[in-house]
């Protein structure tokens, strides 16, 4: 089934760490090298640091890293129409920039990070699938990957903000399913529990003992793990679609 991501053109949002980073190399891997990347996020030294890994490791893959601030969507239409031409007819948008700031209760969570979090896990992603559906609709194909989260389904003292975007996450998803009915764009939602990766300490604001507090005394997900996740989704018959995945370590539930 892996061959079904070759030749096909990926853009993943948050590609410089993590799950988005773990993504770019899984569907490289799958693809054999057959495949294009548009890797982009905030940091472009991380972005170049990984494409000049996978090209060194295939020989045949194109990867275009750029930075791109999904936060600031009215930047997204004019990045994706300025596409270079190779790139332009995007196959798979992969929305998985995101980030949780802080776990205090609603009174004190600070209004700038109120902002953030809205602006780059919901309104960042309606943006990118806004501007990259004209694309998947001329062809009635294309496949977009939502990361979503247990924290929008099981919301926790704490989580006052970050669970309501990821439950803005889903029901986004659900409506662009529903409209999407009878066409072959697959809209597949992928919700992770505990990830170690660079997510704690970004919420933790770089204070690292509370960041590895959350994942002391378990074995939690890696990057890997989702992203193995995510390219199973997009590998599957283009009958199928993998709605929704809800993806635990063992030491979860
Ligand atoms: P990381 O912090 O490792 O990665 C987050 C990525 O998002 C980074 O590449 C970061 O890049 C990028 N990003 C953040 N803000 C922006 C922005 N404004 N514009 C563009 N890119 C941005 O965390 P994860 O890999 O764990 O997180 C990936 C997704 O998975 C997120 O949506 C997260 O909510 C979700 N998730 C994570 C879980 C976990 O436990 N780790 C659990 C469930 C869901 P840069 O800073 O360079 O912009």
């Amino acid at each position: 089934a892996a061959e079904r991501l070759s030749g096909k053109i990926i853009l993943i949002t948050g590609a410089s760490s993590g799950i988005g980073e773990a993504t770019a190399k899984e569907a490289a891997a799958a693809a054999n090298g057959d495949i294009k990347l548009i890797l982009t996020a905030r940091r472009k030294e991380k972005l170049d640091k990984l494409a000049s890994e996978l090209t060194s490791t295939y020989p045949k893959i194109k990867v275009l890293a750029e930075s791109l601030d999904v936060s600031k969507t009215d930047t997204i239409k004019p990045f994706i129409e300025k596409l270079p031409q190779e790139f332009s007819d995007i196959d798979v948008l992969v929305n998985n920039a995101g980030l949780a700031l802080g776990r205090d209760e609603i009174g004190s969570i600070l209004s700038e990070d109120i902002q953030a979090m809205f602006q780059t896990n919901v309104l960042g992603l309606i943006s990118m699938t806004q501007a990259v559906l004209p694309i998947f609709k001329k062809k009635n194909r294309g496949d977009i990957v939502n990361l979503g989260s247990v924290a929008g389904r099981d919301p926790y003292p704490g989580g006052g903000i970050y669970c309501p975007t990821k439950a803005s996450v889903k029901s986004f998803s659900h409506v662009l399913r529903k409209e999407l009915i009878n066409t072959k764009i697959r809209v597949l939602e992928v919700d992770p529990g505990n990830v170690e990766t660079e997510f704690s300490n970004v919420r933790f604001k770089g204070d690292l003992q509370k960041a590895k507090s959350v994942y002391a005394g378990t074995e939690p997900l890696y990057a890997d793990d989702v992203a193995e996740i995510i390219v199973f989704g997009l590998t599957r018959k283009e009958n199928t679609v993998l709605a929704e995945s809800l993806v635990f370590s063992t030491n979860q539930a």
